[in-house]
């Protein structure tokens, strides 16, 4: 079985803004981070990117601009040596529709473990809201916290 360290995206791996971050000006990744996920990777877990993108689902805005972003966030990462193993995202909203992927819920990392052959036991869930910590626990993850837009590097120590 491998080992995962889960990371939510706005406000742990980029600067949360107050508005949804759709464009790449607007993508500034926290300083930490690229030498936080390495340091993850180097003691063998698969990096993977769980994120709420609720702004899809209202119109804000769409599935090409979170893929544009999301290829320039692994470029980016890239060049501190780390490999994104894969990112999954919500694109739904309650506002517009139910579904059951949207983090409280625990699907999204669910799928990423069936997907990989991840064990929950040895994984973790970084995250800087209640619903990280709460999908994490659903999940049979460890879950860390850290504050919106603060440093990885605070909870490096943590992970085993
Ligand atoms: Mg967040
Ligand atoms: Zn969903």
């Amino acid at each position: 079985m491998k080992k995962a360290v889960f990371i939510d995206r706005d406000g742990v791996i980029n600067y949360a803004l107050e508005n949804y971050v759709y464009q790449i000006e607007d993508f500034k990744i926290n300083p930490g981070v690229g030498e936080a996920l390495k340091i993850f990777s180097d003691k063998g877990y698969l990096l993977i990117v769980i994120t709420n993108q609720g702004g899809i689902a209202k119109g804000v805005y769409n599935e090409g601009h979170v893929e544009r972003l999301h290829d320039y966030m692994a470029e980016e990462l890239r060049k501190s040596g780390v490999s994104i193993q894969a990112i999954y995202y919500c694109p739904h909203h309650p506002s517009v529709g139910n579904c059951l992927c949207r983090k409280p819920y625990s699907l999204m990392l669910e799928k990423a473990m069936a997907r990989y052959g991840i064990d929950p036991g040895l994984s973790y869930f970084i995250g800087d809201a209640d619903r990280d910590e709460q999908a994490a626990k659903t999940a049979g993850v460890t879950p860390l916290r850290i504050k919106p837009n603060t440093s990885l590097l605070d909870v490096v120590s943590l992970v085993r």
